[in-house]
């Protein structure tokens, strides 16, 4: 959600702020700008609503010149997104310029107080009121600008990730977080900011991690200083970054969405090399194996997520209960951290996001720690909040994901849940052999499997055709494939805008099934497990109703093919790993509708990637 960058070295700074910005833009904004301070130490600031694009175009005939600057794409939280709200904010006297990534929930008391110094404001958000009150302490307390934000740091609640130029000090960067992430590249003698690391892989992988509470001091040509809240020195510890850019650009595809779709049979090769053995017929899942005795003997495992990684969390759900027996409960993070659950000891708490960045997942976590339950987090940003704020965990290791509708981390996630729970069977003997044998060895055959369904390609292609203007969808699954559902439902929401709901298909009789009718698309799946029959009866239902079935069956399958409108077959897998076959037919069909409307796919309106926000 937003994006930071900030640039102080040798070369010029706009260049490096916009492209930096660009590598940002799948994580979702409405409005960009950008802090410059030019060779005779002016402070420009230019923004504009609207795309990276608009920005650029808006400071065409602008002096962008300078080897210093700041940049910002906002997700507005507080006032509307317009210019004026955009990012970088100038303090009072206008040498201030700072960028702000989060939200001050305790801005309108320092409000009050700014607006009793005379302090005026030209914009309705938090940020301004931050840049005015770190002025404001400078100023009354005589202090710099480091100690400022320090002090100021001390006294504002809640989440931020901010870079501030000062035109009085202009070979200097400073920059603080608070649970909104912070990244900083080491080149030579130059220093990128960005809010993830992929803006600054192309020009170094070297990168601290800055952590909560801790200010970075970057100063022209100096080694960069780390400070805390009381002004203690810390240690920087310098991480080398193993993405590369190739895995940050298109590769030929329109879309990063279908990039990464495609790109599902390797990332589950990737997800499992070197845990999943086919040749030892083993599962090794050093995460658990670390912590055997934890998972020996929880009694109860609760599983925190949001939106996609918490259909995830459904599945595992299925898969912890089924192999290991252990007791799930799956949570919204967001509920969870606002109620007072009930955790002890012997809990084992389940936190998966991609980014690891997931405000209302790693207030959760935070949450848990705090009653000894022991923490497990599943995410795909290495160093990310999550990952570090966790006990111990799994990376699910599918790259970057940029596409901001979730693909390929959804199944890196069920197939990381899926190696947890066999690990952790295995470990608790839970597990027959032969099953754990033909778990593994289905497992390992997935990425073949997959290859399979993306040859459907053109075939679901076809079929979003027919299905483009429809207004509503309902999604059906039941077992393992009813968070499927729920999960193709999600996509087609998020990027095509069509209304969806995921049902698991029996409980459409209870109500939703006064819904069909001939304009009601049903995508049901219906692969062969133990409640295929049952789920016939359920397609049989909503076609006594005239409802429109596109179903989704295992090879073969002339059953269901001679009673649904339109079929689309699948390999065969076992029912456990039926989600990762399942998701790819629907994750092409929300795709094609969407592109068919003409809809942004890579970054569908009002939503953010990597939601560092309550
Ligand atoms: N709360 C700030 C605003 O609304 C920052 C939002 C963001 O993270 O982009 O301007």
């Amino acid at each position: 959600m937003c994006g930071i960058v900030g640039y102080i070295g040798t070369q010029e700074a706009y260049p490096i702020l916009i492209k930096g910005l660009k590598r940002l833009e799948y994580r979702g904004y409405d409005s960009a700008g950008v802090a410059l301070l030019n060779h005779s130490n002016e402070l420009n600031v230019y923004k504009a609503k609207g795309k990276v694009a608009d920005l650029e175009y808006s400071v065409a005939s602008k002096d962008t010149s300078g080897t210093i600057g700041i940049a910002h794409t906002r997700w507005a939280t507080h006032g509307e997104p317009n210019d004026a709200n955009a990012h970088p904010h100038y303090s009072q006297s206008s040498n201030l310029a700072l960028i702000h990534n989060g939200i001050i929930e305790n801005y309108m008391v320092i409000k009050q107080e700014l607006l009793r110094n005379e302090y005026e404001f030209k914009s309705s958000t938090d940020t301004e009121v931050l840049v005015h009150f770190i002025e404001y302490i400078k100023e009354t307390n005589n202090v710099d600008l480091c100690r400022a934000v320090q002090i100021a740091m001390g006294e504002v609640v809640g989440a931020y990730a901010i870079a501030i130029l000062d035109k009085n000090n202009p070979d200097q960067i400073i920059a603080a977080r608070k649970s909104s992430p912070l990244v900083i590249g080491i080149g030579e003698d130059e220093f990128f900011l960005a809010s993830d690391a992929t803006p600054i892989i192309e020009y170094t992988d070297k990168v601290i991690y800055i952590k909560d509470e801790e200010i970075a001091v970057i100063n022209r040509g100096c080694p960069i200083k780390i400070l805390n809240m009381t002004d203690i020195e810390q240690t920087p510890e310098i991480k080398t970054l193993e993405m590369n850019l190739s895995q940050l650009e298109k590769g030929g595809y329109p879309h990063f969405m279908i990039k990464e779709i495609n790109e599902q049979p390797q990332t589950i090769v990737d997800c499992i090399r070197g845990r999943v053995s086919v040749e030892a017929m083993d599962v090794i899942l050093s995460g658990v194996l670390d912590h055997k005795d934890k998972f020996l003997n929880a009694k109860r495992i609760i599983i925190v997520a949001c939106g996609t990684s918490w259909h995830a969390a459904l599945i595992g759900e299925h898969l912890i209960e089924d192999l290991c027996r252990i007791p799930v409960e799956v949570e919204y993070a967001s509920e969870f951290r606002y109620r007072n659950p009930v955790l002890n000891k012997e809990d084992i708490v389940i936190a998966i996001s991609q980014s690891g960045e997931t405000a209302d997942t790693l207030a959760a976590v935070e949450l848990a720690k705090a009653s000894g339950a022991f923490i497990y987090g599943i995410c795909n940003v290495v160093g990310s909040s999550i990952a570090r704020a966790t006990d111990a965990g799994s990376y699910i290791h599918v790259g970057p994901e940029i596409g901001v509708a979730s693909t390929k981390a959804f199944t890196g996630q069920v197939t990381v849940l899926s190696m947890l729970a066999l690990t952790i069977a295995k470990e608790r003997k839970t597990i027959e052999k032969e099953l754990y044998v033909s778990l593994i060895n289905e497992l390992a055959a997935i990425p073949e499997k997959m290859k399979k369904v993306l040859e459907k390609n053109e075939i679901i292609k076809d079929l979003s055709k027919i299905f483009t203007y429809a207004h509503n969808f309902i999604y059906l699954g039941r077992g393992y494939n009813y968070p499927a559902a729920l999960e193709g439902a999600l996509k087609l929401k998020e990027i095509s805008y069509i209304h969806a709901e995921g049902y698991p298909a029996a409980e459409m009789k209870h109500g939703p099934i006064a819904l069909i009718d001939t304009e009601m698309p049903v995508v049901a799946i219906a692969t062969t497990d133990r409640i295929y029959e049952k789920t016939i009866s359920n397609i049989q239902e909503i076609k006594a109703r005239k409802g429109r079935v596109i179903a989704l069956v295992t090879e073969g399958d002339d059953v269901v093919c001679n009673i649904a409108d339109y079929c689309i077959e699948v390999p065969k897998t076992l029912e456990y790993f039926a989600p990762l076959i399942s998701a790819i037919p629907l994750q092409l069909l929300a795709y094609y509708i969407a592109v068919n409307k003409g809809c942004n796919v890579d970054q569908p309106r009002n939503l953010a990637k990597s939601v560092t926000v309550e």
